[in-house]
C-alpha cells in the first residue's frame, strides 16, 4: 500500500557523507529521513585508513558508529531500502522507495556515491579494495616498498606512476593492451626503473583477495604484492540526473562550494560530487550539505 510521510530533509544514501549531513541536520532539530540501500563502495576493504580517530578501523564499523551517533537525535529516521525515483513538487520534493512508499521533503540531499566499473579481468573484482588498490593515501602505507603494479594506461598511468614512487620504487605499469603512453613518458618512467608491460592480462591469481600473481594471455606470470588500478566509475543512482542535476565533464554531480547542485533545493555531497575519494573528504562535504540545507530552510521561513 502506498503511504506518505513528510520531512524537512530527505537524504538519499546513508553512508559516511549522508550520515555526516544527517548529524548536522539532527543537531539543527530538523526532521530528517535517511534512505540507504546498504551498498557502500568500500565494503570489501578490510581496514580503512587516513581518517583521523578511525585509522585502521573496518569501514562498516566506522559507519556503524556514525549511524549510532546520528540516530541519537530523535528527529532523524533511518530507512533501509532503495530510493527509486524523485521529483520536484510545488512544495518541495517527493521520493519514492522500492516498497511503494512515497516520502515528501522540503529539501533533498544526494549522498549516493559512485559505482566503480570493474574491468573484465578474472580475479579483479575479488581483489578490489584488498590487494587491488584505488588510492595510495588510503592503502599505500601498508604496501610501501613492496613489489607493486599499476593497472592504467596513457596520461593517467604516467601521472599515477609518478605519484606512487613516493610509496615504492619497485613499480611496474600494466597497460593491459597497447600502451597509449607517449615515448617521452615511457622513457621518463624507464629512467625511474618503471617498466611498462602492454600484454593482455588473463587473470589475477589471489587467495581471499590477496594477490599472488598476474597471469598474461601468453601464459607468463608476474608475482607481486599489490597493484593499484585506475578504473572508471558511474553515478550509483540515476535519481539526480532524473531531477535534472548537471554533471561535470568527469561525471561528478556539479555543486557549488556550498554543495548545492544545479537544481534548486537539491544538495549533493560525497563521492558523487568529487574525485577526492576519502572518508575524511566526504564527511566534510556531508557536513557542509547538511548545514547549507538547514540555512536555506531558515532563510525561506524567516
Ligand atoms: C575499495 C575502496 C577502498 C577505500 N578505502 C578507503 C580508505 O581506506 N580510507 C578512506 O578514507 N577512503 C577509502 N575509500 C574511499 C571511501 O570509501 C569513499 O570516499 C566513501 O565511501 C564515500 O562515501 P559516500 O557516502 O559518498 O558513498 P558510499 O560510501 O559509496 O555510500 C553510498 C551509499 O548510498 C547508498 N545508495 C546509493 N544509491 C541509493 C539509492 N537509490 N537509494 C538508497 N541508497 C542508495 C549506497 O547503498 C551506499 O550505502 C575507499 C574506496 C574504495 C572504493
Amino acid at each position: 500500500m502506498k503511504t506518505e510521510s513528510s520531512y524537512d530533509v530527505i537524504i538519499i544514501g546513508g553512508s559516511y557523507a549522508g550520515l555526516s549531513a544527517a548529524m548536522a541536520l539532527g543537531r539543527s532539530l530538523r526532521n530528517v529521513l535517511i534512505i540507504d540501500s546498504g551498498n557502500p563502495c568500500n565494503k570489501q576493504t578490510p581496514y580503512s585508513h587516513n581518517f583521523i580517530t578511525q585509522d585502521g578501523t573496518p569501514p562498516a564499523e566506522i559507519a556503524r558508529i556514525a549511524k549510532e551517533q546520528v540516530l541519537k537525535y530523535d528527529t532523524v529516521t533511518f530507512y533501509n531500502g532503495l530510493a527509486t525515483a524523485a521529483n520536484k513538487t510545488e512544495h518541495g520534493l517527493e521520493v519514492a522507495a522500492s516498497t511503494e512508499e512515497v516520502f515528501k521533503a522540503k529539501k533533498l540531499i544526494i549522498a549516493t556515491g559512485v559505482r566503480d566499473i570493474m574491468p573484465d579481468i578474472r580475479g579483479f573484482a575479488e581483489c578490489w579494495g584488498i590487494s587491488v588498490i584505488h588510492c595510495p593515501y588510503c592503502h599505500g602505507y601498508e604496501v610501501r616498498n613492496e613489489r607493486t603494479g599499476l593497472l592504467a594506461n596513457g596520461d593517467v598511468a604516467y601521472e599515477t606512476a609518478k605519484l606512487l614512487t613516493n610509496w615504492t620504487m619497485d613499480l611496474t605499469v600494466f597497460t593491459n593492451g597497447k600502451s597509449t603512453l607517449t615515448p617521452e613518458q615511457t622513457n621518463h618512467l624507464k629512467q625511474h626503473n618503471i617498466e611498462v608491460i602492454d600484454k593482455h592480462i588473463d587473470l589475477i591469481k589471489h587467495k581471499d583477495g590477496y594477490l599472488e600473481h598476474i597471469r598474461f594471455a601468453d601464459g607468463q606470470v608476474f608475482h607481486l604484492k599489490a597493484t593499484y588500478a585506475r578504473i572508471g566509475f558511474e553515478q550509483h543512482s540515476g535519481i539526480p540526473m532524473q531531477l535534472g542535476c548537471q554533471l561535470t565533464e568527469m561525471g561528478h554531480l556539479q555543486t557549488d562550494m556550498f554543495q548545492k547542485t544545479t537544481v534548486p533545493g537539491v544538495f549533493a555531497c560525497g563521492d558523487s560530487t568529487t574525485m577526492m575519494r576519502s572518508v575524511a573528504s566526504v564527511v566534510a562535504s556531508g557536513n557542509m550539505a547538511g548545514v547549507m540545507a538547514n540555512k536555506e530552510l531558515i532563510d525561506e521561513s524567516f
